[in-house]
């Protein structure tokens, strides 16, 4: 082989492990910034956000009053604020006997759930739509307990919002009103035909462990963050989809939902988890996937079965998206004070 041509085999070859390594590190940034030190003392994290007090004990981090109740756990990615329990990317890490956080994770995971206004000022509050989870040939869960199937309960449920939601003004509709098929990008591409503002697709959960129980809603993890279930550093498809378009707003709608569940049925909290759900992927508006129980566990299963239990359900989610369709529009009003111009 020529010389020259050697050259350039080699600087190719190069330049495939530079873009590989970059990849890479791109793919592991949550647990690698830890390690690298891009982090940040949660002491600066309590006064950046008006926490007026900090304590540690242990392993137990908790910041509160003003904004309200934020509790972390030295070396878990379990988190609450406001009694409802959130995931971080990477667990704070002590250094220097200073406990520390990513940096990425403060303003991803934090910021949207203290200044909501702020994450939500861009996203618009007219048309909900509501998206009963499978159909069709499609059953989704079954239990093996009593008759039923998951499809009939999210159908029912999806409705139920929508009158309550219909009641106080707002445009809710639903990606199908029947028992049909529907695929997910036809149910991501309804939400962009119909101008929808918020998604949020109702499914009951089932698990193999009939132990299982608890409501929990699943939000899109950042681009480049690990979703909840996934191992440390493993992020296989972690790239940006369209619905990253509305990560704040994404974090707001899903605390939101979950902490209007937890009120209504006192249901076990599983918490706002990060997934790459196919529907909150292509959503093309903030969306939320919500699991609300587990028609494996004997005792949820009764509750489900019950149509009080239901309407609770139907209630908290319709109270839920109208906190977060408050936010929005708390946060238009406050932009619209904002005067456009500023003096010199
Ligand atoms: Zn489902």
């Amino acid at each position: 082989m020529p010389q020259a041509i050697q050259l350039i085999v080699r600087s190719a070859a190069g330049l495939a492990i530079v873009l590989l390594l970059g990849c890479r590190s791109a793919r592991d940034l949550p647990e690698r910034a830890a390690a690298a030190g891009d982090t940040v003392a949660i002491s600066k994290v309590a006064s950046r956000f008006g926490f007026e007090r900090f304590d540690v004990e242990d392993k137990q981090i908790v910041l509160r009053e003003k904004p309200g109740v934020l509790e972390m756990e030295g070396d878990s990615r379990r988190a609450m604020f406001n009694r409802v329990v959130f995931w971080l990317s990477a667990p704070p890490v002590r250094r220097w006997g200073r406990w520390r956080m990513l940096q990425s994770d403060v303003e991803e995971m934090l910021a949207p759930l203290i200044v909501p206004s702020e994450a939500v000022k861009s996203e618009g509050n007219r048309v909900v739509l509501l998206d009963p989870g499978h159909g069709g040939e499609d059953s989704g869960a079954t239990s093996g307990l009593y008759n039923i199937q998951e499809k009939q309960v999210t159908l029912e449920l999806a409705g139920a919002v929508a009158d309550l939601l219909r009641r106080e003004g707002i445009d809710a509709r639903l990606t199908r009103t029947d028992d049909r098929a529907m695929d997910l990008p036809a149910r991501c591409e309804h939400a962009a035909t119909v101008r929808a503002d918020v998604l949020v697709s109702i499914h009951l959960n089932s698990a193999t462990n009939t132990g299982s129980s608890g409501i929990e809603v699943h939000i899109l993890p950042p681009a480049w963050h690990p979703g909840t279930a996934d191992r440390k550093a493993s992020c296989g498809n972690c790239m940006r989809y369209p619905g990253n378009l509305h990560d704040g707003a994404n974090l707001v709608l899903g605390h939101a939902l979950q902490a209007s569940l937890l009120k209504h049925t006192g249901a076990e909290d599983r918490g706002v988890r990060r997934s790459r759900f196919h529907v909150i992927r292509c959503a093309p508006c903030p969306a939320a996937l919500v699991e609300c129980g587990f028609i494996s566990n004997l005792r949820e299963a009764q509750k489900l079965l019950t149509p009080g239990y239901r309407a609770q359900i139907a209630r908290a989610l319709a109270e839920g998206l109208v906190a977060y369709l408050d936010t929005v529009k708390r946060a238009h009003s406050e932009q619209s004070a904002v005067p456009p111009w500023r003096p010199k």
